[in-house]
């Protein structure tokens, strides 16, 4: 099963290959594409108990919600959708019936 990552330099959801490769090198659970290739620029190594937490929330997240996520709760409308009946044609008494 693929998971889905969130970037924690730009927020994004990404979704890496099952492999965890990409062709040019392996997927990191830390960073989108864009920002491992910034980090890899910089020579920043990804924080392998970071990696690890991250790469754990992904599959929790895949196992199913409510895991980070409340679930919502049962919102039901306090009162009953009042009905209008539509008035009916000379149903009211006048004065000269
Ligand atoms: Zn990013």
């Amino acid at each position: 099963m693929r998971l889905v990552f969130r970037c924690i330099a730009c927020g994004t959801s990404y979704l890496p290959p099952e492999s965890m490769t990409y062709s040019d090198g392996p997927a990191s659970p830390l960073w989108c594409t864009v920002h491992q290739a910034v980090a890899r620029g910089r020579g920043i190594a990804e924080p392998p108990g970071a990696a690890a937490a991250a790469l754990l929330m992904a599959r929790r997240r895949a196992d199913g919600p409510g895991v980070d996520e409340p679930a919502r709760p049962d919102v039901r409308p306090s009162r009953p959708a009042r009905t209008r009946r539509a008035p009916k044609p000379g149903g009211r008494r006048s004065k000269l019936s």
